[in-house]
């Protein structure tokens, strides 16, 4: 950045539109000690408070700048708008937006104040900046805020009226239930879920199955790997691991070269789909996938094609978008009104339904990967009010 900083007067002036003829004037100490004056006058028209807001609104411009190796000083409008853009789709773990407008504004006055102090035109007055800003402030204003929790009931309903024991139907619906599971059970957020490989799941005899959530085992280099358990159902119908070891058997399907074998092979384990029994090894039985059909870097939920007639498993993974599309479609298949949730629905139904059931904020903690409470909190006074209140202890 110091190439910015040394930038010549010349080329400063040039940018702001002034007369050019000023820079060949050969300034004497005398003015640069006026000049440094200046500057210390200029410090006192903003109060403290502004002025640290404005340095930081600062430095995030000039690292989002450097990272896409664009010039922050002078800034092109469009550079501006790109910022904006950025700050606009940051959301926080809850879907909620990092930067309300009012900071977006503040950000955008940062750079203004910059770019003034410099000498340099003010890339923030550009029509194409302003008309972003109060078009995205239009949108937040329609836009509802975080997403709706799903319980542990929606969330059965929503397995429940998928189509398990059908050909090609069938074959989505194993890798929706898993999917759903990971959110739910899980609490993983979309991407997280989208990453998982075959060899992230570790079968566990009495756990159930663990799940290693972010770099992979092969990734020695970073120790931060967090597991998170999909426990035994007390009943096939809520068994994740009932779904993970349904879905698996599909996926080794999907590596049969033969077409009409394949397709066969499909529909034996489709027809064979019922809730009585668990199929993951729980109860003592045998479960129909075994830790060796887990030792593969291929992605656990791929993508899938299907037409009436025949389902393909693709060997790409799915995105985390596709993921979040999903849910809301089997949501309005199920009957339910998806306007107000998404994928992370089920991590936010697994904090609700925790606290309904009774669990500390340190279970939820560990359930969730939180290293604040004041997280866990903030779920509590939007969907649990009753939660760790004391109007439930008034003897009502
Ligand atoms: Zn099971």
């Amino acid at each position: 950045m110091e190439a910015v900083r040394d930038i010549g007067t010349q080329t400063r002036l040039a940018a702001a539109g002034a007369p050019p003829a000023i820079a060949d004037l050969d300034i004497d100490d005398e003015l640069k000690e006026l000049e440094e004056v200046s500057r210390d006058l200029e410090a006192f028209t903003l109060s403290a408070n502004t002025r640290l807001a404005y340095d930081k609104a600062w430095r995030s411009f000039k690292t989002f700048c450097e990272s896409y190796s664009l010039e922050s000083l002078p800034a092109h409008p469009e550079v501006v708008r790109w910022y904006v853009a950025w700050m606009s789709t940051q959301v926080d773990d809850w879907g909620v937006p990092r930067f309300a407008v009012s900071t977006i504004r503040q950000h955008l006055a940062g750079i203004a104040d910059r770019h003034l102090r410099e000498w340099f035109l003010d890339p923030t007055r550009h029509r194409g900046v302003s008309d972003l800003v109060r078009g995205l402030e239009k949108l937040r204003a329609t836009r509802p805020g975080r997403k709706r929790p799903l319980v542990l009931d929606a969330v059965v309903r929503i397995i429940a009226t998928m189509r398990h024991d059908v050909y090609p139907a069938g074959i989505s619906a194993a890798r929706d239930t898993v999917a759903l599971w990971l959110g739910f059970a899980g609490a993983l957020r979309r991407g997280e879920a989208a990453g998982l490989r075959l060899d992230s799941l570790e079968l566990h005899p009495t756990d159930g199955i663990h799940v290693r959530v972010g770099p992979s085992k092969a990734d020695q280099a970073n120790v931060l790997v967090d597991v998170v358990v999909l426990p035994f159902g007390s009943a096939p119908r809520t068994c994740a691991p009932c779904a993970v070891h349904r879905w698996v058997v599909l996926l080794k399907v999907s590596g049969i070269q033969d077409a009409r074998e394949r397709r066969r092979q499909n529909m034996r384990w489709l027809f064979d789909y019922q809730l009585d029994d668990h199929v993951c090894g729980a109860d003592g039985r045998v479960g129909l996938i075994s830790e060796l059909d887990l030792a593969s870097s291929a992605p656990l939920l791929r993508a899938t094609y299907r037409n009436r007639r025949e389902a393909r498993i693709h060997e790409a993974g799915i995105s985390g978008d596709a993921l979040h599309s999903m849910l809301l479609r089997r949501m309005a298949e199920a009957g339910m009104d998806s306007a107000k949730y998404g994928f992370h629905s089920l991590r936010a139904g697994h904090v609700t339904q925790a606290r309904r059931n009774g669990a500390t904020t340190d279970e939820i903690m560990r359930a969730g990967r939180w290293q604040k409470a004041d997280t866990v909190d903030v779920y509590d006074r939007e969907f649990n009010p009753a939660a760790r209140n004391s109007v439930m202890r008034l003897g009502l």
